[in-house]
């Protein structure tokens, strides 16, 4: 059960679509998700929210009986944090991940 992401918007076909002028500039964040699988409760939140489609149900349980999210797609994380905002059991976090070269 793999998530496609979602597709940038086509700039041909609005005429309010433009690329920002600065978009070479900016630097896309990356996140390191860490899961705390035991005290999810599979309500599924981080999975349907997650801008990127990095999350996925595990097939497994948990020690409550519960399915958990794994980060199929983690990649393409972008360190939103809204899965850690979004979930009831304080059961995902978001950290901001190293950058390559950096000490
Ligand atoms: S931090 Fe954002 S992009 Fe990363 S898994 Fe959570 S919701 Fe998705
Ligand atoms: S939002 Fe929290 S409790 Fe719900 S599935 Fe995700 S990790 Fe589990």
């Amino acid at each position: 059960m793999s998530k496609d992401l979602p597709a940038a918007p086509d700039s041909t076909k609005s005429k309010y679509w433009r690329k920002p002028l600065d978009a070479d500039k900016v630097k896309i964040p990356h996140g390191e998700l860490h899961i705390i699988t035991d005290r999810c409760k599979g309500c599924m939140f981080c999975v349907e929210y997650c801008p990127r489609g990095v999350l996925e149900m595990s097939e497994d349980f948990n020690a409550k009986g519960y399915h958990y999210p794994i980060a199929e797609n983690d990649p393409a994380c972008v360190n939103c944090r809204l899965c850690e905002m979004l979930c009831p059991e304080f059961a995902i976090f978001c950290l901001k991940a190293e950058e390559e070269g950096s000490s």
